[in-house]
C-alpha cells in the first residue's frame, strides 16, 4: 500500500538514485511515496557530529519539506532515541502504513553498514522488501583494482582508475530524475504526515541562539542553496582553482563540502556539471582548474572506497598498523591551546578561530594544524579527528579521518613521517600578506608586514604583549627533532 525512502545523507530530490528508485516502484505499483528520516540523540553523540551540523540537517529538512509537498509526499520525521531500535522503528512504520518495501542510499561507516544488514534481516522477517544502494559516491566501492586484483591503497593509481571507469561508463554521471508526484489520495491518507513539523535538534546538540542565527546565515541549508552555491564557482571560479586553491585568504574554493556531506548536492551532479564545462568534456585534461577540482572531489570517493574496505579505520586504529606504537604526549594545556587558537603560532591559530567559529576550515589550514597537532605537540591525532568532528559543519567520517591519517603520517597514502610542515613557512608561503591571519585573529589585525606570522620574533613584541596575544607554546625546530626521533621510535617498537 506504500513504498518507502529512508532519507540520511542525501536530503535533496535532485539527482537521488534510490528516491527516484523508490517513486519509480511507487509509481509501477500505484502506492503512494512515504519519506521518512530518524533523528536519532544516541547517534549523533556516538558519531561525536558537531551541533552545527545536525542544525544544517535539520534546516535541510525544513527546506526538504515543502519541496516534498507539491508533489503530494509526506515527510515522517522521527525521534528514535536509542540507535539500537532504529531498524525496528522504521519497520513499524512501515508496518502501520502498510509498505511493502524500503529504499535507501548506502552509508560506508561500520555501524551504518551492520544497520543495513540488521535492516535486511528484520525486513525479511516481515515481508518487507529492502533495497539499499550505491549513490554517496561517483564509483561505488569494489570497482576499481590494482592489476592484482586488489583494492588501491595509493591516490595516484587509484585516481586514473577512477577517471579511467567513469569515461568508460558514463553512465554513472547520468542524472536520476525527481520523484514523481504522488496520487491526489495521499493527501487524504497520510494527512498526519503532513501536518506534522519537524523537531528541534535534540537536548545533546542544541546550539545557543546566538550560534544558531550565525550558523544559519553563513551556512544556508538545502538542495536549491547547494545548486545555486556550485553554478556560482562554476562561472567565476573554477578556472583560477587550480592556482588559487591552496591560499585561505584567496576565498577561491567552493565552499560544498557541507553540501555534499549532507547530500543536499550529490558529488555525481558536482563532478557531471564540471565535466560539461571542461573543453574536453572529460574529467581529465582541458582546463586545469576544472581537472584539478575534479581531481579534489575524488579523493572524497577514495576515501569512502578505503573506509568500505577498511572498515578498521572507524575502529579507532591507524590506517598503516605500523604506527600504533608511538608515544603521544597528552598534554592537556597543550591541546587546550590548540582547540582554542592560542597557541602562539598565528596560523594556526587563525585556522581554529576560524573553524570555532564557522564550523569550517580551508583546507590548507587543515593540514596545517593536523600536522602541528601530531607533529609539533606530538598529540595523538584521535584527538583532533574527534574535536573536528565534534565542530564541523561538513564533518565527514572517512574525509576526516582519511585527512588526519594523512597529516599525521599514520593513514592511507600519507605524508611520509619525516615531513614535518614547518608553520612559520607554510603561512608565509600560503597567507603571503598575511590577511588570513589578520582576518581571525583580531589582537594581530594592526600588525604591519611580515610581523604578523611571528609577532614575538620580528619586533611587534610589545604591541602582541599589550593586546594578549600569547607566545609559542612551543619551539619548532625542538618539536620537529622530538618528532622524528618518536615516530622513529615507535616504528621500531613495532
Ligand atoms: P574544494 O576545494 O572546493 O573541493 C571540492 C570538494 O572536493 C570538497 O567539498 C570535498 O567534498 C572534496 N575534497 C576536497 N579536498 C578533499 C580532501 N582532501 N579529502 C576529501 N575530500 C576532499 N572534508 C569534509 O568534507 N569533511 C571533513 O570532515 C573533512 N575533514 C578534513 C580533515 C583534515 C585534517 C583534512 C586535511 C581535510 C579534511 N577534509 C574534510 C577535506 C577538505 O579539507 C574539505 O573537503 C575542503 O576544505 C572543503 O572545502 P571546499 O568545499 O571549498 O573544497
Amino acid at each position: 500500500e506504500a513504498v518507502v525512502h529512508w532519507f540520511k545523507r542525501d536530503l535533496r530530490l535532485a539527482d537521488n538514485r534510490a528516491l527516484h528508485l523508490a517513486s519509480e516502484k511507487a509509481k509501477s505499483k500505484s502506492m503512494p511515496l512515504v519519506c521518512m528520516f530518524i533523528v536519532s540523540p544516541q547517534d549523533y553523540q556516538a558519531h561525536c557530529t558537531a551541533a552545527a551540523r545536525v542544525d544544517f540537517e535539520l534546516r535541510s529538512l525544513e527546506a526538504l519539506k515543502p519541496d516534498l509537498e507539491e508533489l503530494d509526499i509526506p515527510l515522517h520525521v522521527m525521534v528514535v532515541p536509542k540507535r539500537k531500535e532504529i531498524p525496528e522503528k522504521i519497520i513499524e512504520k512501515c508496518m502501520e502504513w502498510k509498505a511493502n518495501h524500503i529504499f535507501c542510499n548506502i552509508e560506508y561507516e561500520v555501524d551504518e553498514l551492520r544497520r543495513e544488514s540488521l535492516m535486511t534481516q528484520k525486513c525479511l522477517e516481515k515481508g518487507i522488501n529492502f533495497t539499499a544502494v550505491h549513490d554517496d559516491v561517483v564509483v561505488a566501492p569494489g570497482q576499481l583494482k590494482t592489476g592484482a586484483g586488489k583494492q588501491f591503497s595509493v591516490y595516484s593509481p587509484w585516481y586514473r582508475a577512477w577517471v579511467a571507469h567513469i569515461h568508460r561508463h558514463p553512465e554513472l554521471l547520468d542524472t536520476y530524475e525527481r520523484p514523481r508526484k504522488n496520487p491526489d489520495s495521499a493527501r487524504k491518507k497520510f494527512k498526519d504526515l503532513f501536518e506534522m513539523s519537524i523537531p528541534s535538534a535534540p537536548e545533546n546538540k542544541q546550539l545557543s541562539s546566538e550560534e544558531r542565527t550565525r550558523f544559519e546565515s553563513m551556512w544556508p541549508a538545502g538542495e536549491h542553496e547547494a545548486e545555486e552555491r556550485l553554478q556560482k564557482f562554476l562561472q567565476q571560479k573554477i578556472g583560477k582553482y587550480k592556482d588559487t586553491r591552496n591560499f585561505p585568504a584567496a576565498n577561491s574554493t567552493a565552499v560544498i563540502s557541507v553540501h555534499l556531506s549532507a547530500g543536499t548536492l550529490a558529488a555525481r551532479t558536482a563532478v557531471r556539471m564540471a565535466r560539461s564545462a571542461n573543453s574536453t568534456q572529460k574529467l581529465d585534461g582541458g582546463n586545469a582548474g576544472i581537472s584539478g577540482w575534479i581531481s579534489e572531489l575524488a579523493w572524497r570517493d577514495f576515501y569512502k572506497h578505503v573506509l568500505a574496505h577498511w572498515p578498521y579505520v572507524c575502529m579507532n586504529k591507524p590506517f598503516k598498523f605500523e604506527y600504533t606504537n608511538i608515544e603521544w604526549e597528552y598534554n592537556d594545556e597543550h591541546f587546550a591551546a590548540w582547540c582554542e587558537g592560542r597557541t602562539g603560532f598565528p596560523i594556526v591559530d587563525a585556522a581554529m578561530r576560524q573553524l570555532n567559529h564557522m564550523g569550517y576550515m580551508h583546507n590548507r589550514c587543515r593540514m596545517i594544524v593536523a600536522s602541528f597537532l601530531s607533529k609539533d605537540l606530538l598529540i595523538d591525532w584521535r584527538m583532533g579527528e574527534r574535536y573536528f568532528m565534534e565542530h564541523l559543519v561538513d564533518g565527514d567520517f572517512a574525509s576526516n579521518n582519511g585527512g588526519w591519517g594523512f597529516s599525521a603520517s599514520t593513514g592511507v597514502d600519507p605524508q611520509p613521517y619525516f615531513r614535518i610542515f614547518n608553520p612559520l613557512l607554510q603561512s608565509e608561503k600560503f597567507d603571503p600578506k598575511g590577511e588570513y591571519i589578520r582576518r581571525w585573529v583580531k589582537e594581530l589585525e594592526n600588525v604591519q608586514g611580515n610581523a604578523v606570522h611571528a609577532p614575538y620574533e620580528r619586533g611587534v613584541e610589545k604591541m602582541a604583549k599589550e593586546k594578549g596575544y600569547p607566545r609559542p607554546i612551543v619551539e619548532h625546530k625542538v618539536c620537529r627533532d622530538r618528532a622524528l626521533a618518536r615516530y622513529k621510535t615507535g616504528l621500531q617498537r613495532d
